[in-house]
């Protein structure tokens, strides 16, 4: 068993290439090699047991091996795993699309099937820019999209030139196309120097300045729904999103919302968008679509966005745009389970008091010397590191504070993935409240620790 784990580990490191993961630094590491899930937890290939604090990157909502799930892939299995959605059709894409239509925000009416989060995102960025070329205003002037700052949209060069992390995304500008920035209500360092309570919603006027003098160029606004998740978990303010809503209707822009990381249940609704009543023009979901099983995604649109693109065939209407493997019915399938896990769960409704005793938990974090930022939205939790609270000076990079804290915390059993000097916390929506607390005690004690708080 031992040369055999040994063997695994040696391959890892001779074969793979990890994502968002520097390569020198994980080869002097011992890797974690995850075997079999159950519930909140992961056993790795020595029969160590951990709890997933990240729901495997924000997948996983009702924990691993969930039962109805597992059978729904197995049924699906039976009957076909896959037929392409080009030009044909299958029974889970049709049934899948109309319950996300009944459950997402109000006047998305079409679903457009992809593979993943970067995908959905192209898919929203063309569809937008194609929707204003085939209207009757023929101009051709709309092309432009607004992105706030801090904003992670994914990976392909589309989602990266809509994106605002330079760390992520510097080095690809010359692949990029032009974006118009506006700011983002990062409030713990505020871009204009204000605290909390003399917040003035500069943000929002400088966006409405950049919409009343720019808005005939462009196409549309993207915005990740109260969160910005991969910057840090960064919480906008209350009536943020509503405002924007507000103002690309006033000015004619396409709003749309990404909420690949905020959706199904994890701010403490189906979708951000419900806490403001919002409805976007497109929406694009993935993470939690299929329960953490399979690669899926969907950008949902309006009746009137999708309107624009029928024509006669001459006219090439067409959304020429499609993944070889859109629409597939095993993922597919999966998603549909996932949603009846929801339904007859009444997952959602569940999380309250979760949310509650997790609010409740956090609270001496914020007491540790070098916790800058406590930020909770539902079931997102953002734990900033700084080294020094007083002028919120930032750890240097080569100090790798995050990264030695998810370390730490791993020697205890649970697994995390910081973002920089984020600590981010993101269980499962089925977390116990004992499992919890377990999460919540080792991450504290992994952070004091580290950073020598006490
Ligand atoms: C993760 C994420 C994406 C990208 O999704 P992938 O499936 O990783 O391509 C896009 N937008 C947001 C807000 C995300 O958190």
């Amino acid at each position: 068993m031992t040369t055999q784990n040994r063997l695994l580990e040696f391959e890892d490191k001779r074969y793979v290439w990890h994502p968002f993961t520097q390569m020198e630094d994980y080869e002097h590491e011992i890797p974690l090699i995850v075997k079999e899930g159950s519930g909140v937890h992961l056993w790795d290939i020595y029969g160590r047991r951990y709890i997933d604090g990240v729901s495997s990157l924000w997948v996983n909502v009702h924990g691993h091996r969930k039962k109805e799930i597992d059978r729904a892939i197995i049924d699906q299995l039976k009957l076909i795993a896959h037929s392409t959605l080009l030009g044909l059709s299958n029974i889970p894409a049709i049934t899948l699309a109309k319950r996300l239509v009944e459950i997402t925000p109000e006047g998305l009416e079409k679903v457009f099937y992809s593979d993943s989060g970067s995908e959905g995102v192209e898919i929203a960025l063309k569809i937008a820019l194609q929707y204003w070329r085939q209207i009757d205003d023929t101009s051709g002037k709309k092309t432009k999209f607004i992105s706030f700052e801090n904003a992670y949209h994914g990976d392909t060069v589309g989602a990266v030139s809509v994106g605002k992390i330079p760390l992520f995304h510097g080095i690809y500008k010359p692949l990029l196309f032009d974006t118009i920035t506006t700011p983002s209500p990062y409030c713990y360092r505020c871009s204009y120097g204000n605290t909390k309570e003399e917040c003035g919603g500069e943000c929002l006027k400088r966006l409405e300045e950049i919409l009343k003098n720019e808005s005939e160029t462009v196409a549309g606004l993207i915005v990740e729904p109260l969160v910005q998740g991969a910057s840090g978990m960064l919480k906008a303010p209350k009536t943020f999103l509503s405002q924007i809503r507000a103002l690309c209707s006033k000015y004619n822009v396409l709003m749309i919302a990404d909420e690949v990381a905020t959706g199904f249940g994890r701010t403490g609704k189906m979708w951000a968008c419900e806490h403001e009543d919002v409805s976007p023009d497109i929406m694009i979901i993935a993470k939690g679509l299929t329960g953490g099983y399979l690669p899926l995604a969907a950008t949902l649109t309006t009746q009137e966005i999708y309107n624009a693109f029928c024509g006669e065939y001459g006219q090439k209407k067409t959304f020429y745009h499609g993944h070889t493997y859109t629409g597939n019915q095993l993922c597919c399938a999966a998603a549909l389970a996932n949603l009846d896990v929801f339904k007859n769960e009444h997952v959602v409704e569940k999380l309250f008091p979760k949310i509650k005793a997790l609010r409740k938990g956090l609270m001496r974090f914020a007491k540790l010397r070098h916790v800058g930022d406590v930020r909770l939205c539902g079931f997102m939790v953002g734990i900033e590191l700084v080294k020094d609270k007083k002028t919120k000076e930032s750890f240097l990079m080569e100090e790798k504070m995050g990264h030695n804290v998810i370390m730490e915390a791993r020697k205890n059993r649970v697994i995390l993935r910081p973002l920089g000097d984020v600590i981010v916390l993101m269980p499962p929506l089925s977390i116990t409240l004992s499992e919890l607390k377990d999460l919540l005690d080792v991450t504290y004690n992994a952070i004091n620790k580290v950073t020598k708080s006490s």
